[in-house]
């Protein structure tokens, strides 16, 4: 049996495009071999970046004017990234609100002068900062933001008015919910939470704004080569990009992000909804900052954590083991994680509750 699997990354799949990819997985495309075995200068896998580049653009309604890029090195690469193909003046700013939003200031701060303005480590990164009253500097390249805190389970609600191009790092979230754009300079995600196997990273950049790198950035980290090259400048991560370009297929067949959002929405209500009815779990992230993809939740003590992350994995609800630095348990509910995934945690969160409480 197929267990339900909350990981925080890599993450599960839908099942149709696991068995699509099983189907053609001895011959694709009619060539005769695995897609893990053909050239990426095959005509076929061509095919197979232009469409997953192409059904981005759709889904995401993204500008013409933007790039948008597959690249390797996970999200923890493209905090190198940003601030060597942006940080011109060598100056920008970042809010923290969460350990990968951390992360990224401090690998900015190896390129420059890099200032954290606002953060939530205060209260364990359990909401976002007045977005309002944060003291953005003059003169600065960028505002670095995520989006969604994958461990702390938060999330922006609305975005941040800046002068500077706003940056946001969206791996745990990219795809679940409708966003603007425009709104950004560059967006980027590594795939492996929504999107596709590990091995792939998302960068949707606009072009204006990537074509002066900084002379000391590695070619392989210029936005601008990977566009020009069509994310084909090296040999890219191939199957990834073939198990992404699926996922957004079935994304579009189901009717797009709105109607994605709408079921992640639905999702999130049922478990924060038990959650905040019951006694003996707790979530203490602000409602309001609640992410809809991570949800972090708390027994009365340690040792009932432990014991339901032992149980619930022997009833086939697998990897609900919180991050260490927060303990407890914590369900991503991805857009690949079916409603009844979700009802058949709730069942056992009762279940556990009337043994154990
Ligand atoms: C998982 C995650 C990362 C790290 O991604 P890697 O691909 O492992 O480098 C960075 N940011 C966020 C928000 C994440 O959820």
């Amino acid at each position: 049996m197929r267990a339900y699997n909350f990981s925080a990354g890599p993450s599960t799949l839908p099942l149709e495009v696991l068995e699509e990819a099983q189907r053609e997985f001895l011959d694709f495309a009619g060539t005769g071999m695995s897609v893990t075995e053909i050239s990426h200068r095959n005509k076929a896998f061509e095919a197979v970046v232009d469409e997953g580049t192409a059904l981005l653009r759709e889904l995401l309604n993204i500008p013409d004017d933007y790039a948008v890029l597959f690249v390797q090195g996970g999200a923890s690469q493209q905090f190198a990234a940003v601030p060597l193909n942006l940080m011109h003046g060598g100056k920008a700013d970042y809010i923290v609100t969460g350990n990968f939003a951390k992360k990224a200031f401090q690998e900015g701060k190896i390129y420059g002068d890099a200032a954290c303005v606002a953060s939530s480590e205060d209260k364990t990164y359990t909401y976002i900062p007045d977005l309002s009253a944060v003291p953005f500097r003059e003169g600065t390249d960028y505002v670095h933001i995520c989006s969604n805190n994958t461990i702390f389970g938060t999330r922006y609600v609305e975005f941040p008015e800046t002068k500077a191009p706003l940056v946001a790092d969206m791996s745990s979230e990219i795809l679940s919910r409708e966003i603007d754009v425009k709104k950004f300079g560059v967006i980027y995600a590594g795939a492996q939470k929504n999107l596709a196997p590990a091995g792939v990273t998302i960068v949707i950049a606009k072009r204006s704004l990537i074509q002066d790198p900084l002379a000391i950035c590695p070619t392989m980290l210029k936005w601008k080569v990977q566009d020009e090259n069509k994310s084909l400048y090296n040999t890219p991560p191939c199957f990834a990009i073939y198990m992404a370009t699926l996922v957004l297929r079935r994304l579009k067949k189901l009717g797009g992000v709105k109607e994605m959002n709408k079921i992640n929405e639905y999702k999130a209500g049922l478990l924060y909804d038990f959650i905040d009815n019951s006694s003996f779990y707790t979530n203490s992230v602000v409602k309001k900052y609640r992410s809809i993809m991570n949800v972090p939740f708390v027994t009365p003590s340690a040792e009932l954590d432990a014991k339901f992350v032992k149980e619930a994995g022997a009833n086939g609800l697998v990897s609900l083991k919180g991050h260490r630095l927060v303990g407890g348990m914590r369900a991503s509910i991805y857009n690949a994680m079916p409603v009844e995934g979700v009802k058949a945690l709730i069942a056992f969160m009762q279940k556990f509750e009337k043994e154990n409480a």
